[in-house]
């Protein structure tokens, strides 16, 4: 049994989600406390129990602490079961989120996999839906592993109700992956989204976005079916070696300007710093390379969920990360 401290490192649900995920891969039980001691909201929120039983599901485990508020957890996993599965976060918790938790050990499975994600599409601090399409998933493919994903209806907090659907074809062993490069410019383009809130929000935001980038396309999404209030702002950097997506997340008194203005300066400092990786698919990148057992990228972003993701990887698995500066960036290889 695995011994893992939840207050260590970034302190919130990312070692959790890990774990979850490592432990089915492996096959090594764990059992962590002090789970998100350094949230103002400590023990599992319904977001993490929704990762934790959609684990128990994936891996035929048994599970102690599962509730809300549960500030430790032990989970055994048995096994592996792909196949079809239907997971429901429940509130507007990320749906994305339970994906990042159970598709690493989806990914190595012998059978191919069907999903249907219900919750949040587009949550603050997780991945939101298009990111996952339009930059993570492409580079799992590159790796050997066929994800498709769509959107049915987006999700926002604090209604949800966003629907995905995710099918999964293994690749068997994943081939490591090396970005070390983002490679000449292609495009920038721009999509905000809102849900039961008026198109001049997005208006604005694309506004914003037109006198800060030199944009290639800007447009304008209304979700049709929606079941709540919210919106999003997108920013799809198109490069020759990968695509980036970054992220504004409307929110109620803020204005749109401001949101877009946030938006618009994360993608200003990713094109000056020539760097291929952004924060978010740098922690993201980690789990399948080290799965992959090698591979390498560069990246300016460094965040305390890269460094929680090192440290929890390295307990389950034999990989070594090799951490060196390259310029202002740093450079991440995984060695096994
Ligand atoms: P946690 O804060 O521990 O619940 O983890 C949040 C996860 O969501 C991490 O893997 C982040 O990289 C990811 N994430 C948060 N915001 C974004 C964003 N704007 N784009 C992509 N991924 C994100």
């Amino acid at each position: 049994m695995l011994d893992l401290d939840g207050s260590a490192g970034e302190g919130g649900g990312q070692i959790l989600r890990s774990a979850l995920a490592l432990s089915i891969v492996t096959g090594q039980p764990f059992a962590i406390d002090r789970i998100r001691a350094g949230r103002k909201n400590p023990g599992l929120q319904r977001q993490h129990l929704a990762a934790v039983e959609a684990a128990a599901a994936v891996g035929k485990a048994e599970v102690q602490g599962a509730a809300v508020g549960s500030r430790s957890l032990v989970f055994r996993p048995s096994g592996l079961a792909p196949g079809r599965h239907r997971f429901a976060v429940g509130s507007a918790g990320s749906a994305t989120l339970v994906l990042q938790t159970i598709l690493p050990p989806l990914l190595l499975a012998r059978e191919p996999s069907t999903l249907e994600l219900e919750g949040g599409t587009h949550n603050p601090w997780a991945p939101p839906f298009d990111f996952l399409e339009r930059a993570f998933l492409p580079l799992l493919a590159r790796m050997g592993a066929e994800v498709t994903a769509v959107c049915e209806r987006r999700g926002f907090y604090p209604a949800g109700g966003g629907k995905v659907r995710v099918g999964i074809r293994p690749a068997g062993k994943l081939a490591p992956l090396e970005l070390l490069e983002r490679g000449p410019l292609k495009s920038v383009s721009a999509r905000a989204i809102v849900s039961a809130l008026s198109a001049r929000i997005a208006k604005r935001e694309l506004g914003v976005l037109g006198e800060r980038l030199t944009l290639d396309c800007a447009q304008v999404v209304e979700e049709k079916d929606p079941r709540g209030p919210g919106n999003v702002v997108l920013v799809e950097v198109e490069s020759a070696g990968l695509t980036e997506v970054f992220t504004g997340f409307g929110e109620k008194g803020v204005p749109a300007e401001r949101v877009a203005g946030g938006v618009a300066g994360e993608v200003e400092r990713y094109l000056a710093e020539g760097v291929p990786v952004g924060e978010h698919l740098a922690d993201q990148l980690l789990l399948p390379l080290a799965l992959a057992g090698g591979g390498a990228f560069v990246t300016g972003g460094w965040s305390g969920h890269t460094a929680t993701n090192l440290d929890v990887i390295a307990k389950f698995l034999p990989v070594r990360f090799g951490v060196s500066e390259a310029g202002d960036a740093r450079r991440i290889a995984v060695t096994s």
